[in-house]
Protein backbone atom coordinates (compact mmCIF):
# COMPACT_ATOMS: atom_id res chain seq x y z
CA UNK A 1 0.00 0.00 0.00
CA UNK A 2 2.78 2.11 1.07
CA UNK A 3 4.46 1.40 -2.36
CA UNK A 4 1.56 2.47 -4.29
CA UNK A 5 1.02 6.30 -2.35
CA UNK A 6 4.56 6.59 -2.55
CA UNK A 7 4.26 5.66 -6.69
CA UNK A 8 1.14 7.90 -7.24
CA UNK A 9 3.03 10.69 -5.60
CA UNK A 10 5.76 10.51 -8.07
CA UNK A 11 3.57 10.47 -10.87
CA UNK A 12 1.77 13.16 -9.47
CA UNK A 13 4.94 15.45 -8.78
CA UNK A 14 5.88 14.47 -12.45
CA UNK A 15 2.89 15.55 -13.98
CA UNK A 16 2.80 18.82 -11.88
CA UNK A 17 6.74 19.73 -12.98
CA UNK A 18 5.56 18.84 -16.77
CA UNK A 19 2.49 20.53 -16.53
CA UNK A 20 3.49 23.66 -15.10
CA UNK A 21 4.83 25.78 -17.36
CA UNK A 22 8.45 27.03 -15.82
CA UNK A 23 9.16 30.83 -15.72
CA UNK A 24 11.29 31.60 -12.68
CA UNK A 25 13.85 32.46 -14.67
CA UNK A 26 15.42 35.18 -12.61
CA UNK A 27 17.78 36.77 -15.28
CA UNK A 28 15.20 37.30 -18.24
CA UNK A 29 12.04 36.55 -16.66
CA UNK A 30 10.22 37.82 -20.06
CA UNK A 31 12.08 35.07 -22.21
CA UNK A 32 11.71 32.33 -19.31
CA UNK A 33 7.96 32.63 -18.98
CA UNK A 34 7.55 32.74 -23.28
CA UNK A 35 9.88 29.73 -23.17
CA UNK A 36 7.58 27.92 -20.72
CA UNK A 37 4.32 28.57 -22.33
CA UNK A 38 6.30 27.58 -25.70
CA UNK A 39 7.09 24.71 -24.05
CA UNK A 40 3.50 24.49 -22.82
CA UNK A 41 1.95 24.77 -26.07
CA UNK A 42 4.39 21.77 -27.53
CA UNK A 43 2.99 19.66 -24.21
CA UNK A 44 -0.47 20.07 -25.46
CA UNK A 45 0.13 18.32 -28.54
CA UNK A 46 2.13 15.66 -26.11
CA UNK A 47 -1.27 15.51 -24.43
CA UNK A 48 -3.18 15.27 -27.43
CA UNK A 49 -1.08 12.20 -28.60
CA UNK A 50 -1.10 10.81 -25.76
CA UNK A 51 -4.96 10.85 -24.37
CA UNK A 52 -5.67 10.51 -28.36
CA UNK A 53 -4.22 7.21 -28.96
CA UNK A 54 -5.91 5.95 -25.64
CA UNK A 55 -9.37 7.07 -26.43
CA UNK A 56 -9.00 5.20 -30.14
CA UNK A 57 -7.44 2.41 -28.83
CA UNK A 58 -10.31 1.70 -26.05
CA UNK A 59 -13.32 3.84 -27.54
CA UNK A 60 -13.27 4.40 -31.26
CA UNK A 61 -11.07 1.49 -32.54
CA UNK A 62 -13.82 -0.28 -34.89
CA UNK A 63 -13.87 -4.32 -33.99
CA UNK A 64 -11.20 -5.89 -36.13
CA UNK A 65 -9.14 -3.22 -36.25
CA UNK A 66 -5.61 -4.68 -34.31
CA UNK A 67 -4.56 -2.60 -30.97
CA UNK A 68 -1.54 -1.01 -32.39
CA UNK A 69 0.11 2.36 -31.97
CA UNK A 70 0.68 2.77 -35.51
CA UNK A 71 -3.03 2.37 -36.59
CA UNK A 72 -3.82 4.82 -33.23
CA UNK A 73 -1.05 7.13 -34.97
CA UNK A 74 -3.27 7.14 -38.57
CA UNK A 75 -6.11 7.40 -36.97
CA UNK A 76 -5.26 10.71 -34.98
CA UNK A 77 -3.37 12.60 -38.44
CA UNK A 78 -5.20 10.94 -41.29
CA UNK A 79 -3.61 12.32 -44.29
CA UNK A 80 -7.39 13.71 -45.94
CA UNK A 81 -6.74 16.36 -43.29
CA UNK A 82 -2.86 17.56 -43.50
CA UNK A 83 -2.50 17.86 -47.29
CA UNK A 84 -6.10 20.18 -47.59
CA UNK A 85 -5.13 23.31 -48.49
CA UNK A 86 -7.00 24.92 -45.54
CA UNK A 87 -4.66 23.21 -43.51
CA UNK A 88 -1.16 24.49 -45.12
CA UNK A 89 -2.89 28.23 -44.68
CA UNK A 90 -3.00 27.51 -41.13
CA UNK A 91 0.39 25.93 -40.90
CA UNK A 92 1.75 29.35 -42.21
CA UNK A 93 0.35 31.36 -39.35
CA UNK A 94 1.33 28.98 -36.57
CA UNK A 95 4.38 30.65 -35.47
CA UNK A 96 2.20 33.71 -34.77
CA UNK A 97 -0.25 31.23 -32.90
CA UNK A 98 1.99 30.89 -30.71
CA UNK A 99 3.01 34.06 -29.34
CA UNK A 100 -0.90 35.01 -28.72
CA UNK A 101 -0.94 31.77 -26.82
CA UNK A 102 2.00 33.08 -24.16
CA UNK A 103 0.01 36.77 -24.07
CA UNK A 104 -3.03 34.52 -23.13
CA UNK A 105 -1.64 32.52 -20.65
CA UNK A 106 0.16 35.01 -18.49
CA UNK A 107 -3.28 37.45 -18.42
CA UNK A 108 -5.23 34.76 -17.35
CA UNK A 109 -2.98 33.44 -14.00
CA UNK A 110 -2.15 37.41 -12.69
CA UNK A 111 -4.81 39.33 -13.90
CA UNK A 112 -7.74 38.59 -12.19
CA UNK A 113 -5.54 38.82 -8.97
CA UNK A 114 -3.58 42.00 -9.82
CA UNK A 115 -7.51 43.61 -9.96
CA UNK A 116 -7.85 42.51 -6.58
CA UNK A 117 -5.31 43.76 -5.38
CA UNK A 118 -5.86 47.24 -6.63
CA UNK A 119 -8.97 47.01 -5.57
CA UNK A 120 -8.41 46.20 -1.73
CA UNK A 121 -5.43 49.24 -1.69
CA UNK A 122 -7.93 51.92 -3.46
CA UNK A 123 -10.88 50.69 -1.46
CA UNK A 124 -10.13 48.54 1.47
CA UNK A 125 -10.93 44.98 2.94
CA UNK A 126 -14.37 44.70 2.77
CA UNK A 127 -16.24 43.18 6.14
CA UNK A 128 -16.41 39.07 5.23
CA UNK A 129 -12.92 38.38 4.95
CA UNK A 130 -12.58 34.74 3.40
CA UNK A 131 -10.16 33.53 5.68
CA UNK A 132 -6.32 32.68 4.04
CA UNK A 133 -6.01 28.75 3.24
CA UNK A 134 -7.75 26.15 1.24
CA UNK A 135 -11.03 28.29 0.65
CA UNK A 136 -10.01 31.32 -0.70
CA UNK A 137 -7.48 29.70 -3.03
CA UNK A 138 -10.93 27.70 -4.39
CA UNK A 139 -12.70 30.99 -4.88
CA UNK A 140 -9.70 32.43 -6.58
CA UNK A 141 -9.66 29.87 -9.24
CA UNK A 142 -13.23 29.48 -9.88
CA UNK A 143 -13.91 33.33 -9.94
CA UNK A 144 -10.67 33.40 -12.65
CA UNK A 145 -11.89 31.02 -14.43
CA UNK A 146 -15.55 31.97 -14.12
CA UNK A 147 -14.71 35.84 -14.92
CA UNK A 148 -12.52 34.33 -18.04
CA UNK A 149 -15.27 32.31 -19.41
CA UNK A 150 -17.82 34.98 -18.91
CA UNK A 151 -15.59 37.28 -21.15
CA UNK A 152 -14.61 35.30 -23.54
CA UNK A 153 -18.30 34.48 -23.99
CA UNK A 154 -18.87 38.22 -24.60
CA UNK A 155 -16.08 38.75 -27.04
CA UNK A 156 -17.46 35.40 -29.39
CA UNK A 157 -21.04 36.07 -29.13
CA UNK A 158 -19.85 39.75 -30.28
CA UNK A 159 -17.70 38.14 -33.11
CA UNK A 160 -20.60 36.33 -34.64
CA UNK A 161 -23.25 38.62 -34.23
CA UNK A 162 -22.22 42.13 -34.73
CA UNK A 163 -21.24 42.07 -38.70
CA UNK A 164 -18.08 44.28 -38.57
CA UNK A 165 -16.57 41.93 -35.59
CA UNK A 166 -17.80 38.95 -37.41
CA UNK A 167 -15.47 39.54 -40.90
CA UNK A 168 -12.53 39.31 -38.71
CA UNK A 169 -13.74 36.06 -36.77
CA UNK A 170 -14.94 34.41 -39.89
CA UNK A 171 -10.74 33.93 -40.38
CA UNK A 172 -11.50 30.98 -37.48
CA UNK A 173 -14.27 29.78 -39.40
CA UNK A 174 -12.78 29.56 -42.83
CA UNK A 175 -11.09 26.47 -42.39
CA UNK A 176 -12.42 23.32 -43.64
CA UNK A 177 -11.01 20.87 -42.01
CA UNK A 178 -10.33 21.03 -37.85
CA UNK A 179 -6.65 19.62 -36.54
CA UNK A 180 -5.45 20.24 -32.85
CA UNK A 181 -2.10 21.90 -34.05
CA UNK A 182 -4.11 25.05 -33.96
CA UNK A 183 -6.84 26.72 -35.64
CA UNK A 184 -6.10 30.22 -37.36
CA UNK A 185 -7.40 33.27 -35.43
CA UNK A 186 -7.10 36.59 -37.46
CA UNK A 187 -4.60 39.18 -35.38
CA UNK A 188 -7.50 41.30 -35.30
CA UNK A 189 -9.86 39.03 -33.54
CA UNK A 190 -6.87 37.77 -31.54
CA UNK A 191 -6.18 41.02 -29.95
CA UNK A 192 -9.74 41.08 -29.37
CA UNK A 193 -10.17 38.52 -27.84
CA UNK A 194 -7.23 39.21 -25.28
CA UNK A 195 -8.50 42.40 -24.32
CA UNK A 196 -11.74 40.60 -23.38
CA UNK A 197 -10.05 37.88 -21.20
CA UNK A 198 -6.83 39.43 -19.81
CA UNK A 199 -8.97 43.16 -19.23
CA UNK A 200 -12.61 42.16 -19.03
CA UNK A 201 -11.85 38.44 -17.28
CA UNK A 202 -9.22 40.22 -14.58
CA UNK A 203 -12.33 43.27 -14.12
CA UNK A 204 -14.76 40.31 -13.48
CA UNK A 205 -12.71 37.90 -11.81
CA UNK A 206 -10.49 40.13 -9.68
CA UNK A 207 -13.95 42.05 -8.74
CA UNK A 208 -15.82 38.79 -7.68
CA UNK A 209 -12.97 38.02 -5.38
CA UNK A 210 -12.90 41.49 -4.18
CA UNK A 211 -16.76 41.33 -3.42
CA UNK A 212 -16.84 38.21 -1.71
CA UNK A 213 -13.63 38.65 0.23
CA UNK A 214 -11.35 36.62 -1.09
CA UNK A 215 -7.47 37.48 -0.88
CA UNK A 216 -5.62 36.93 -4.27
CA UNK A 217 -2.31 34.52 -3.44
CA UNK A 218 0.71 33.01 -5.03
CA UNK A 219 -0.95 29.58 -4.79
CA UNK A 220 -4.13 30.38 -5.90
CA UNK A 221 -1.66 31.64 -9.13
CA UNK A 222 -0.30 28.23 -9.25
CA UNK A 223 -3.48 26.28 -9.35
CA UNK A 224 -4.99 28.56 -11.97
CA UNK A 225 -1.76 27.55 -13.62
CA UNK A 226 -1.97 24.03 -13.35
CA UNK A 227 -5.64 24.03 -13.82
CA UNK A 228 -4.98 26.01 -17.10
CA UNK A 229 -2.27 24.18 -18.28
CA UNK A 230 -4.59 20.50 -18.28
CA UNK A 231 -8.06 22.43 -20.14
CA UNK A 232 -5.43 23.34 -22.61
CA UNK A 233 -5.09 20.09 -23.30
CA UNK A 234 -8.19 19.23 -23.44
CA UNK A 235 -9.35 22.35 -25.70
CA UNK A 236 -6.72 21.04 -27.72
CA UNK A 237 -9.38 17.95 -29.22
CA UNK A 238 -12.04 21.11 -29.95
CA UNK A 239 -10.24 21.35 -32.72
CA UNK A 240 -9.79 17.79 -34.09
CA UNK A 241 -12.22 14.76 -35.57
CA UNK A 242 -11.95 12.97 -32.14
CA UNK A 243 -14.50 13.39 -30.10
CA UNK A 244 -14.21 13.71 -25.92
CA UNK A 245 -17.63 13.94 -24.09
CA UNK A 246 -17.50 14.44 -19.98
CA UNK A 247 -20.74 11.96 -19.95
CA UNK A 248 -24.34 12.98 -21.44
CA UNK A 249 -25.23 14.31 -17.88
CA UNK A 250 -21.99 17.01 -17.73
CA UNK A 251 -22.15 17.94 -20.58
CA UNK A 252 -24.62 19.26 -20.55
CA UNK A 253 -23.38 21.86 -17.51
CA UNK A 254 -19.64 21.70 -18.44
CA UNK A 255 -18.55 22.44 -21.93
CA UNK A 256 -17.45 19.17 -23.50
CA UNK A 257 -14.62 19.53 -26.76
CA UNK A 258 -16.69 17.52 -28.81
CA UNK A 259 -19.56 20.50 -28.88
CA UNK A 260 -17.30 23.02 -30.90
CA UNK A 261 -17.03 21.13 -34.20
CA UNK A 262 -20.43 22.06 -34.69
CA UNK A 263 -19.85 25.65 -33.84
CA UNK A 264 -17.58 25.40 -36.95
CA UNK A 265 -20.27 23.91 -38.68
CA UNK A 266 -21.01 25.31 -42.11
CA UNK A 267 -24.91 24.85 -42.45
CA UNK A 268 -27.70 26.85 -41.12
CA UNK A 269 -28.43 24.88 -38.44
CA UNK A 270 -24.89 24.92 -36.68
CA UNK A 271 -24.12 28.50 -37.27
CA UNK A 272 -23.76 30.83 -34.36
CA UNK A 273 -24.01 28.11 -32.11
CA UNK A 274 -22.10 26.81 -29.07
CA UNK A 275 -20.10 29.86 -28.70
CA UNK A 276 -18.18 28.22 -25.18
CA UNK A 277 -15.27 26.77 -24.56
CA UNK A 278 -13.80 23.36 -22.73
CA UNK A 279 -14.16 23.66 -19.57
CA UNK A 280 -16.13 26.37 -19.08
CA UNK A 281 -20.19 26.15 -18.65
CA UNK A 282 -22.61 25.70 -21.12
CA UNK A 283 -24.75 28.21 -18.83
CA UNK A 284 -24.09 31.53 -20.88
CA UNK A 285 -24.92 29.48 -24.60
CA UNK A 286 -27.88 28.25 -22.55
CA UNK A 287 -29.18 31.65 -21.63
CA UNK A 288 -28.35 32.98 -25.27
CA UNK A 289 -30.29 30.16 -26.59
CA UNK A 290 -26.96 29.38 -28.88
CA UNK A 291 -26.70 25.40 -27.47
CA UNK A 292 -26.72 22.79 -30.15
CA UNK A 293 -26.42 19.38 -28.72
CA UNK A 294 -25.31 16.86 -31.14
CA UNK A 295 -27.17 13.48 -32.17
CA UNK A 296 -24.69 10.48 -32.04
CA UNK A 297 -22.52 9.98 -34.33
CA UNK A 298 -23.66 13.35 -36.52
CA UNK A 299 -20.66 15.35 -38.54
CA UNK A 300 -20.99 18.77 -39.27
CA UNK A 301 -19.76 19.99 -42.31
CA UNK A 302 -16.66 22.51 -41.93
CA UNK A 303 -16.44 26.13 -43.24
CA UNK A 304 -17.98 29.64 -42.83
CA UNK A 305 -20.94 28.80 -44.81
CA UNK A 306 -22.53 26.68 -47.55
CA UNK A 307 -21.41 28.92 -50.19
CA UNK A 308 -18.16 29.80 -49.09
CA UNK A 309 -16.36 26.12 -49.42
CA UNK A 310 -13.87 24.94 -51.53
CA UNK A 311 -12.93 27.48 -54.38
CA UNK A 312 -15.04 30.39 -53.12
CA UNK A 313 -13.77 30.30 -49.83
CA UNK A 314 -12.53 34.30 -49.06
CA UNK A 315 -9.48 32.77 -47.11
CA UNK A 316 -8.18 30.20 -49.42
CA UNK A 317 -4.65 31.76 -49.31
CA UNK A 318 -2.65 33.08 -45.97
CA UNK A 319 -2.62 36.83 -47.90
CA UNK A 320 -6.70 36.42 -48.45
CA UNK A 321 -6.78 35.73 -45.00
CA UNK A 322 -5.00 38.70 -43.20
CA UNK A 323 -6.25 41.08 -45.83
CA UNK A 324 -9.79 40.59 -46.97
CA UNK A 325 -11.92 41.18 -43.22
CA UNK A 326 -10.31 44.27 -43.37
CA UNK A 327 -12.01 45.19 -46.76
CA UNK A 328 -15.25 43.29 -45.63
CA UNK A 329 -15.08 44.94 -42.29
CA UNK A 330 -15.32 48.44 -43.71
CA UNK A 331 -17.86 47.28 -46.12
CA UNK A 332 -20.26 46.57 -43.11
CA UNK A 333 -19.99 49.90 -41.73
CA UNK A 334 -23.29 51.07 -43.52
CA UNK A 335 -25.11 47.35 -42.64
CA UNK A 336 -26.19 47.00 -39.22
CA UNK A 337 -26.35 43.78 -38.62
CA UNK A 338 -24.89 40.08 -40.27
CA UNK A 339 -27.45 38.75 -41.94
CA UNK A 340 -27.04 34.66 -41.22
CA UNK A 341 -28.82 33.60 -44.74
CA UNK A 342 -26.67 34.77 -48.51
CA UNK A 343 -28.23 37.77 -49.69
CA UNK A 344 -30.97 35.83 -52.47
CA UNK A 345 -32.16 33.39 -50.62
CA UNK A 346 -34.93 33.27 -47.67
ZN1 LIG B 1 -16.78 31.41 -33.54
ZN1 LIG C 1 -12.89 27.00 -33.05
Amino acid sequence: MDQLHDMLVAVGQWAWEYLVPHSESTHQPFLGFALGSMGNVLKSYVGFIVLGTFIYLFFLRRKGEPFSLLGALKHLFPESIYTHRSFKVGLAWLPFSWVANFVLFAGLTIGAGAVQVWLLRHYGAVAWAVPAGGWAVLLQVVFTLLGADIARFAWHYQGHKVAFFWEFHKGHHSPEVLHPIFIRTHPVDMFIRLLYMNAGGGLLGGGLMYLCGVEASATGALYMTYIGAILHVLQGFEHSHVPISFGRALDKIFYPPHFHPFHHGAQLKHRDKNFGITGGLTLWDQLAGTLYIPEPGEKPILGASMEELGDNNPHRTLWRFLKGPFFAAAATIRRTDRPLQPSGTS
